[in-house]
């Protein structure tokens, strides 16, 4: 296996990336005596989507640095650690901002580092995200020159997607000796390969909201067997359709089905489950059922709330889907029906402040309806997250879009001189600025609303990040 080892000063949160990469599996501790003094690196499997790899969490670096001493004390060791490695995974606390021991190990990095890839991680991120400073602490991060930094909180687990995204590419050779080893066969795609692979659909929700019926529905014949008497075994089905000339394959559609024979009943949403497959999806499909949402004085459970936000901060495209409408048949101008129909959306828009626009779809899986409006929904959600705008189009809009801004402050003007899409899936843009001045919270949300209006984008997570120019 490929090893990454990672590094950082203290406090970054190394262990806690290590133990999120490793998940349960075992770590193996081993003692270094390195000129008197003990050191633990902690080793094991990580396994991230469909990549393995061996992680080392490498105490060497952080007990150099935490006591300031001389390099070269433990030098020797951490070189060896770098020397068997791979990838360097370069932790940063996202909160605290660049440290100067920050700059110190960026420094060490690149004299003894020089053969490996590094990657630079912005941990602690997760209150990052919807305060508006994450670009101001990415932007930080890029003038240490490894390139293009990850936020992320291995805390929590958000944003794992993208050290996954960035770790892929990487260590790709290995992806395919390991991929059968597991059921996860599909993967993410890298950019250069995106337009040969399949939009990957997850269907989520909790048991019994009609999701193998709705999965019925889209294919227009049983492929799919619902209820207990099924009989299914888990590989028996992977399920890959071809709608519109488009190839579309099922992400993990075993695990659910599995999941909803064994556990019908207590009428639960796995978290952890369902954030496995998010990782995998490029669209994922939240189903609710419309007679409980009638019923209930909450329109979506807790663990909905949580898949829906989950999929919009992973990046990945989201289409809301109301089932079972049929059974408000006969309500339709009944005050219950309407509510419905206004309530979810509504409490899509509370629950994911940060993207207007979010699809919602109602159906009736049951009658068959609904797989039109499904379909269209979902491929254009997809297409929306893999849309690349020309640079030379960008800055156009720019100029337009910049006079239309008000800026309160004259002098405190950021200058943008140009602004480009560096990614798809999702769309992510990089804004350059001449100048002191940084774009502030207020700026990035009005370039986001902007672009996603004049470019019609609206319903799908977009990042914009900004980045100096001298
Ligand atoms: P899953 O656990 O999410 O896969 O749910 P199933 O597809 O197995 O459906 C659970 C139950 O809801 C079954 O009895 C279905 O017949 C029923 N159901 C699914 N969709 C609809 C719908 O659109 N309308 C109605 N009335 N019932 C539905």
């Amino acid at each position: 296996l490929p090893t990454v080892v990672l590094v950082g000063r203290p406090n970054v949160g190394k262990s806690a990336l290590f133990n999120r990469l490793i998940r349960r599996r075992e770590a193996l501790v081993y003692n270094t005596p390195n000129d008197h003094v003990t050191r633990d690196v902690r080793e094991g499997v990580a396994k991230l989507g469909d990549l393995r790899f061996r992680v080392l969490d490498s105490a060497g670096l952080e007990a150099e640095a935490s006591s300031g001493s001389v390099l070269s004390r433990t030098a020797g060791m951490t070189k060896k650690v770098l020397e068997q490695s791979r990838v360097a995974v370069f932790l940063i606390d996202a909160r605290d901002g660049l440290q100067p021991m920050d700059q110190d190990v960026g420094r060490w990095l690149r004299k003894h580092a020089s053969g490996i890839k590094t990657v630079v991680v912005l941990n602690k991120a997760e209150s990052l995200y919807f305060t508006g400073t994450l670009p101001v602490a990415v932007r930080e991060a890029y003038t240490l020159g490894f390139g293009e930094p990850i936020a992320l909180s291995a805390e929590t687990g958000l944003g794992m997607t993208e050290l996954y995204d960035a770790l892929r590419p990487l260590l790709e050779d290995f992806v395919l000796q390991y991929a059968n080893d597991d059921i996860d066969e599909d993967t993410t795609p890298s950019d250069t390969e995106e337009s040969k692979v399949p939009l990957q659909l997850a269907i989520v929700g909790r048991p019994n909201v009609g999701k193998s019926t709705l999965l019925n529905a889209i294919l227009q014949e049983d492929r799919v067997l619902v209820g207990p008497e099924a009989g299914l075994t888990r590989d028996s089905i992977r399920v890959e359709f071809e709608y519109e000339g488009r190839t579309i394959y099922l992400v993990d559609t075993a695990g659910w089905l599995d999941r909803t024979k064994k556990e019908r009943g207590p009428a639960t949403l796995s978290i952890v489950q369902s954030r496995k497959h998010l990782m995998r999806a490029h669209v994922v499909a939240l189903v609710l059922d419309a007679e409980e949402i009638a019923k209930a004085r909450r329109t979506m459970k807790h663990a909905e709330v949580v898949i829906a936000r989950r999929a919009i901060e992973e990046g990945r495209g989201l289409v809301v889907i109301v089932n079972k409408i049929d059974l408000l048949r006969g309500n339709e101008n009944s005050k219950i029906y309407q509510n419905v129909l206004k309530a979810v959306p509504e409490e899509i828009q509370t629950v994911i402040p940060q993207v207007t626009g979010i699809p919602v779809v109602f159906v009736s899986a049951l009658e068959g309806k609904g797989r039109i409006a499904v379909m269209r929904q979902i491929v254009e959600t997809y297409e929306k997250w893999c849309m690349r705008l020309p640079t030379a189009r960008l800055n156009r809009w720019l100029r337009k879009v910049m006079s239309r801004h008000s800026w309160k402050d004259q002098a405190a003007q950021p200058k943008i001189k140009y602004f480009t899409q560096v990614k798809a899936r999702p769309p992510t843009f990089v804004a350059f600025l001449s100048g002191k001045n940084q774009l502030s919270e207020t700026d990035i949300r009005f370039l986001t609303r902007s672009l996603k209006e004049d470019f019609d984008i609206g319903g799908i997570p977009i990042r914009i990040t900004q980045r100096s120019v001298l």
